[in-house]
């Protein structure tokens, strides 16, 4: 599965920047950095040469070669990585250099793939990389730097092991029932075995918390046109520093724009959102009906006592996370008493806030509010999440196997049966780290990630 030829990638965004990096990994780095480098080409692991990028008697560029030989690098290959200037032409011409003289373009995620492949990593903390990549917020960026260290891949270890240890208990019991190695009774296995189940559940239902954390909670803005729904967006963008949009021409035709405000926000449409005033108009009501639907949390803005078109609006929200926002608080005297107070049983959750979009009063508040209302949802920072369906699906089957290895015991049928059961959970925990995973199913996974990393 490993190949060995020498890889070549731009590890940088194309885009106008002070610097950018290509970077090589394989057997033939080194000399491909010797042939079209102009400096100091000793190229002694760990250190840093000045010079010029040439192609032949051309100046490419000034660029600073950075080196890395194996196994102490990024790939456990050797690695080097050549900052030059960024943008476009200058990154893409060091590329091509590199081709010229041998490297083949590193194909998405080649790089981490072959750290995992030569065993610098196991795939929770390759997953991790491409997570931190992403990550739109600080709460993101943690969770999966958490992971990045190999935390996830260790509690999988860790109850492999455990489960190895009662398939080898139970192994020897069948093989050598004379032998005086002091044996586990089935009461025992059992109640070994609960406790790991307990633990790939707990660990399981983490999952959609790990799904909140890396994509955010997704937020819709609601309400009559002119309340002022675009003026407390911009407000929001304005006031909280970590806001990634995405790049549009991916496969989605949402735009999202992320506000973190501790917890990471996504409001949904937001593109459309600044060029009308209205959602409701602009989208059409199945639209709006659509966007509350899959939204987590719905801000229902009014700028005073509620009108019949609220009454409407508020028909759609049944069951969800509702906090109406009464709006231009600076123009009233007084804050707004309770306004829907007749219908909030019809609300998963509930809260009113009075703000200002214009003079940003009461916002802190209302992102405080947003953060009790959602605690339980993220749990505490420190705790263990998983990341992704693929990771959720291993868990989902490791517990199906070990619930039927109980269940074996419990029905008193042959203890044979219950070490396949456990081996076969044993095979699923290893899905997540990736030990157990075929060749065209890592490759799946890698294919995923970004060029370049
Ligand atoms: P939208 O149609 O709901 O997106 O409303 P806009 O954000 O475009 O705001 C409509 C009008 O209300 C604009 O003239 C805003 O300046 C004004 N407005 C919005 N928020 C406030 C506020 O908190 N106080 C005051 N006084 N005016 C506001």
């Amino acid at each position: 599965m490993f190949k060995t030829d020498t890889i070549a990638g731009i590890s940088t965004a194309t885009a106008t920047a002070g610097v950018g990096i290509v970077r090589l990994s394989g057997g033939r780095a080194i000399d491909i950095a010797r042939e079209i480098f102009s400096g100091d080409k000793t190229f002694a692991s760990h250190t840093i040469a000045y010079g010029y990028i040439v192609r032949g008697d051309e100046i490419v560029d000034e660029a600073l070669v950075s080196v890395m030989r194996a196994p102490r690098s990024y790939t456990c290959e050797d690695v080097i990585e050549i900052n030059c200037h960024g943008g476009s032409a200058c990154v893409r011409a060091v590329l091509e250099l590199t081709l010229k003289n041998g490297a083949r373009l590193a194909e998405p995620g080649e790089f981490t793939k072959r750290a995992f492949i030569n065993g610098r990593i196991d795939l929770t903390q390759a997953e991790a990389v491409m997570d931190i990549i992403a990550a739109k917020t600080e709460l993101s960026r943690g969770v999966a730097a958490a992971r990045l260290t190999g935390r996830l891949g260790c509690e999988v270890a860790r109850l492999r092991e455990e489960i190895l240890g009662l398939v080898a208990n139970i192994e020897t019991s069948i093989d050598y029932p004379e032998h005086d190695m002091e044996h586990l009774n089935l009461t025992q296995i059992c109640a070994k075995g609960g406790e790991i189940l307990a633990a790939i559940e707990r660990l399981c239902q983490s999952a959609e918390r790990g799904r909140l954390i890396r994509d955010g909670i997704e937020t819709v803005i609601v309400g009559r046109p002119n309340v002022g729904k675009s003026s407390l967006l911009n407000a929001l963008l304005n006031e909280n520093r970590a806001i990634v949009t995405d790049i549009p021409g991916t496969t989605r035709d949402i735009i999202y724009d992320y506000v973190d405000i501790g917890l990471p926000l996504r409001l949904a449409d937001t593109a459309g959102l600044h060029k009308s005033d209205d959602v409701v108009e602009r989208l059409g009501i199945e639209k709006t009906r659509e966007a509350i639907s899959t939204a987590q949390l719905v801000l229902f803005m009014v700028d005073g006592p509620p009108e019949p078109d609220d009454w409407e609006i508020l028909e759609m929200l049944a069951g969800k996370r509702v906090i109406v926002l009464v709006n231009k608080s600076d123009l009233r005297d007084e804050p707004m008493a309770e306004l829907f107070s007749s219908a909030r049983e019809m609300f998963f959750d509930y809260a009113q806030a009075d703000i200002s979009a214009v003079t940003g009063d009461g916002l802190e508040e209302l992102c405080a509010t947003i953060r009790e209302m959602f605690t339980g949802d993220f749990g505490r920072v420190d705790e263990l999440v998983i990341s992704g369906i693929r990771q959720q699906a291993a868990l989902i089957s490791a517990a199906a196997s070990l619930g039927a290895a109980l269940e074996t015991i419990e029905l008193g049928l042959t203890e044979d049966l219950v070490s396949v059961d456990l081996q076969a959970a044993y095979a699923h925990l290893g899905e997540i780290t990736g030990e157990s995973l075929g060749e065209d199913v890592i490759d799946r996974i890698f294919s995923e990630f970004c060029l370049g990393k």
